[in-house]
């Protein structure tokens, strides 16, 4: 893998990014399979000096149309780190008390804390993606929310905290192929809402909201990738690229003693 595997840009055609891509990698899904093995490895590493030096905070957040593959980069990224350094927070339809806040009140109090790793399975982001699809608050409303997100987003970014947005694209084919799948196999079958088919309806109007919120929340301060996930094998593989690539800019380092071992004699 060399340079970066994946689109950021200010102006997005959804639907001319191929999500069957597999830039900038040269082998399949076996060779793909092994370097996620070999990442897995360097992200338990990291994640463990992150935990011990205390310092940093890292905010990983996922967003995709169903089926997009939100559980599987939770379980298959995040495979082996320790679960006292990560948590995930997801975020369903709002409670009533949840309803009675602002709505980026329950997503503060999910934010990491130092040494920490968070993973958003869905975000904030459905405030102006599910709200704006199914017109659950006006236009006005939703309208002014890039621009909130974007200052709350900063300050984090700010006060320490390392941002990473995953948009998780895969096609419409492809959720048809996984719904079915869902539908077929007893085994995924927990998974199926029938709710599922009358988003999957809505398709266009999730695209044009996706789009909106890659052009106009895609800072420096929280960059958005827009993954290519048909693969799931090459999903995996470029979101733990990003991630460790992210925390070696952190520079981190084991804390020093604040006492002399050689003082110190084990009984
Ligand atoms: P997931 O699909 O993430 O595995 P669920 O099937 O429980 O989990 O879906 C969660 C649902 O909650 C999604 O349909 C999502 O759009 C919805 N949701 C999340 N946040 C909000 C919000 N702020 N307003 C309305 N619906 C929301």
């Amino acid at each position: 893998m060399k340079k970066q595997r994946t689109e950021t840009a200010q102006k997005i055609h959804l639907a001319k990014i191929d999500a069957n891509a597999t830039p900038d990698f040269d082998g399949g899904k076996r060779e793909g399979g092994e370097e996620l093995q070999r990442l897995n490895k360097k992200l338990e590493a990291l994640q463990e000096l992150l935990y011990a030096e205390h310092k940093h905070r890292v905010l990983v957040v996922l967003q995709a149309m169903d089926t997009g593959g939100k559980d599987g980069v939770i379980r298959h990224v995040f495979e082996g780190v320790n679960p006292q350094g990560v948590r995930v927070a997801s975020f369903k339809v709002p409670t009533t008390e949840e309803l009675d806040h602002d709505y980026l009140w329950r997503v503060h109090k999910q934010v990491p804390g130092k040494g920490e790793i968070v993973i958003f399975n869905r975000s904030h982001y459905e405030d102006v993606l599910v709200v704006r699809v199914h017109e659950l608050v006006p236009e006005e409303v939703w309208a002014r929310r890039f621009d909130q997100i974007n200052h709350f987003e900063r300050m984090l970014a700010e006060e320490g905290v390392t941002i990473l947005k995953f948009y998780l694209h895969i096609d419409q084919e492809e959720q048809k192929a996984r719904l079915e799948a869902r539908r077929d196999d007893p085994q995924k079958r927990w998974k199926f809402k029938p709710g599922d088919l009358k988003e999957r309806a809505l398709w266009d109007h999730y695209m044009q909201a996706y789009e909106a919120v890659l052009e106009k929340t895609h800072t420096s301060w929280a960059p958005w990738h827009v993954v290519p996930a048909n693969k799931k094998w090459y999903r995996n593989l470029v979101i733990a690229r990003i991630i460790i690539e992210a925390l070696e800019k952190l520079n981190m380092a084991f804390p020093e003693a604040d006492f002399d071992p050689g003082t110190i004699e084990i009984v």
